[in-house]
């Protein structure tokens, strides 16, 4: 295919900060090249295209599938935290794609010639749908799967919150310090769901997954293609068009749940404007809850 270099492609490169209901993450994201989003908050990477120097500070990285555009950085990752002298990266992957992801970095510690000491199997964790991990105390991760063309997971974060017990909020110090000496509970816990992460995947995950996942603070979805392209082109490569999530928005609004949505991984064929004009077509009150990564 032709391209005009003076049509710019839609995204210059750059990662963008979101600030989207009181969570900071940074994201990147084009189809076929490069796919992450860091959340802090988490101490996580979602999927790992490429690894910033800022993404190499965070430990965890989850892997939503192994394609190169969502994997490649893990290389790296692991290789700027053991410069650093940090603990190890610690990978989350479709439990499918494991054995080879161990057999691409262990061949990459071998081009490499170092001596590193071979953590990889307690480093590199495999996960099923329908599994939950502790990515800390606060933090437990829900996996559910994914409609891709390699093994997928989807990812969904669940924090435990608390909250000073009503007779206790704005009480000195000294008089909590000895409620708790009398062995008494201060705090009230609730769980937020707050990030979902689906990387690529066709409409039919959304139609498939248990609904409450997508009820979230923040949604991450992915939309390759937009316009003139034919949805049956986006369905052949596990991807999904624009226009099929519009579709679903029309028929169910409810399916979105409370989410505000970020859609990443517009392909490479597609100018900024491109996007932008599909944007501005969808139903306005799905096109409020959206966040274009461009
Ligand atoms: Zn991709
Ligand atoms: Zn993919």
């Amino acid at each position: 295919m032709a391209r005009d270099p003076l049509n710019p492609l839609h995204n210059p490169g750059v990662a963008q900060a979101l600030s989207i209901r009181g969570h900071e993450l940074v994201a990147f994201s084009i189809s076929g090249v490069s796919t992450y989003v860091l959340a802090p908050s988490l101490d996580a990477c979602f999927d790992m295209g490429h690894c910033p120097v800022e993404g190499a500070r965070l430990r965890n990285v989850l892997l939503t599938h192994c394609h190169q555009d969502h994997a490649l950085g893990v290389i790296r990752h692991r290789a700027i935290r053991q410069m650093w002298g940090d603990s190890p990266s610690r990978v989350f992957v479709p439990e499918e794609s494991r054995a080879a992801l161990l057999a691409v970095l262990r061949a990459v510690d071998a081009m490499e010639g170092r001596g590193r000491e071979d953590t990889l199997e307690r480093d590199v964790t495999g996960v099923r749908a329908g599994e939950t991990f502790e990515l800390s105390k606060r933090c437990r991760v829900e996996a559910f799967d994914v409609v891709h063309k390699a093994p997928s997971r989807g990812y969904s974060a669940i924090e435990r919150r608390r909250a000073l017990k009503a007779p206790f909020v704005g009480r000195p110090g000294v008089e909590l310090a000895e409620a708790r000496r009398r062995g008494e509970e201060l705090y009230d816990y609730t769980d937020q769901r707050t990030i979902t992460y689906i990387g690529d995947s066709t409409i039919e995950t959304l139609e498939r997954v248990d609904p409450s996942v997508l009820d979230c603070d923040v949604l991450f979805l992915e939309a390759t293609h937009v316009g003139a392209t034919d949805p049956a082109v986006s369905e052949k490569y596990g991807h999904t068009h624009l226009n099929e999530l519009a579709a679903l928005f029309r028929r169910a609004p409810e399916r979105f749940g409370r989410s505000q949505i970020v859609l990443k991984h517009w392909s490479t064929r597609y100018s900024r404007s491109e996007i932008t004009e599909a944007l501005r077509a969808l139903p306005p009150a799905f096109g409020a809850r959206i966040t274009a990564l461009l």
